[in-house]
């Protein structure tokens, strides 16, 4: 048993490393010796989705490099203030998915949970950075989903998300895990997640020990886009979630100046299984307002997607899909 005071101490170290993220624009320029004349439109493009971005992952930046691929996915931008035609709030109709609250229902035997607004680090590309997250990981509402699930009989998958399920505290997720665990026909449990490699030390043994349980088959799909996030801090954890019987998954979203490149790409999907993951998607970037600079046009994809494909070996080629409302799967994207 863990007593509750090592599961404290735990949970003490990282989320006080998270309430240490960075929010002011400023400090980052400051901290990563950014031209001062980004503050501006940075200052600007937060007002509608604001600055964060952990120490950890502040660390991997390099410093002085206003094109560095990581601090792209975390800088705002002028750019992101201009409304784009086909650039939207609510790019892949989670809104009308929504079967009750905070429970979006697309997929067959598939449930996804929007278990907290709350995230260690906002990604400027991020397909719910205008999602009405409202009270999603209140007490109240977790059990409103607990309840609603139970009558899903239909769902064998229990996918979290959010959000990232990863920033509620290790004691929310006990419970939310302990009532899963009590729905009959619940046989595999997902997790959705950016926190480990924005925030290593959140793979606390007590998290590991808790994703041990032989309840659920279990996965972890960790969302890394660029070789360089996947750091050496990182790796203990991963062992030890694969050790327990965790299997590692990973998407990524392409994305211009990040990893639109097949060099980026194939390197990606080798350090992913070097740190025993597997690549699972490559996502096309969902059309959301104020992401339109991320866009790579499909054909390119395709380009990319084919040099990957010659190059890798095939379980190292992760899936190239978009997601359309409406359909019944992510869509394959072929030439
Ligand atoms: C992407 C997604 C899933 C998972 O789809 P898989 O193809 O099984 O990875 C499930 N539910 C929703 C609402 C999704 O958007
Ligand atoms: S961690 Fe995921 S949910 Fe959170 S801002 Fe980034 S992409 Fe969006």
């Amino acid at each position: 048993m863990i007593t509750p005071t090592v599961l404290d101490a735990e949970s003490d170290r990282w989320q006080r490393e998270l309430a240490q993220a960075i929010g002011d624009p400023e400090a980052l320029i400051e901290l990563l010796d950014l031209p001062k004349a980004l503050l501006p439109e940075a200052r600007a493009a937060a007002r509608d989705f604001p600055l964060r971005v952990t120490r950890h992952y502040l660390g991997l930046i390099r410093p002085g490099d206003p094109d560095d691929a990581l601090l792209r996915q975390v800088l705002p931008l002028g750019a992101e203030c201009r409304p784009t035609p086909g650039y939207v709030n609510d790019p892949v109709g989670d809104l009308a998915a929504r079967a009750g609250s905070g429970i979006v229902h697309k997929y067959h035997g598939r449930a996804l949970l929007i278990t907290t607004g709350a995230c260690a680090i906002h990604c400027r590309y991020c397909f719910r950075r205008h999602y009405p997250y409202g009270e999603d990981n209140s007490i109240r509402h977790h059990e409103t989903m607990l309840q609603q699930l139970r009558g899903m009989t239909d769902v064998s998958e229990v996918i979290l998300s959010g959000g990232d399920p990863l920033s509620l505290s290790d004691r929310r997720l006990q419970r939310l895990l302990e009532a899963l665990a009590s729905i009959p026909h619940l046989e595999r449990l997902r997790i959705h997640t950016r926190l480990p490699v924005v925030l290593p030390e959140r793979i606390t043994p007590h998290l590991v020990k808790q994703l041990a349980t032989r309840r659920f088959a279990t996965s972890l799909v960790l969302h890394v886009n660029h070789p360089r996030e996947l750091s050496d801090a990182l790796r203990p954890g991963l062992w030890r979630l694969r050790a327990a019987g965790v299997t590692l998954l990973n998407q990524s979203v392409l994305l211009r100046g990040v990893n639109d490149s097949a060099e980026t790409l194939c390197h990606l999907s080798e350090a992913l299984f070097d740190h025993g993951i597997l690549p699972y998607y490559l996502h096309l970037l969902d059309p959301v307002a104020g992401a339109a600079h991320f866009e790579v046009a499909e054909t390119n994809a395709i380009a990319l997607h084919e040099a990957m494909r010659a190059r890798l070996p095939g379980y190292l080629l992760p899936r190239l899909v978009r997601e359309v409302p409406g359909d019944s799967a992510k869509r394959p994207v072929h030439r």
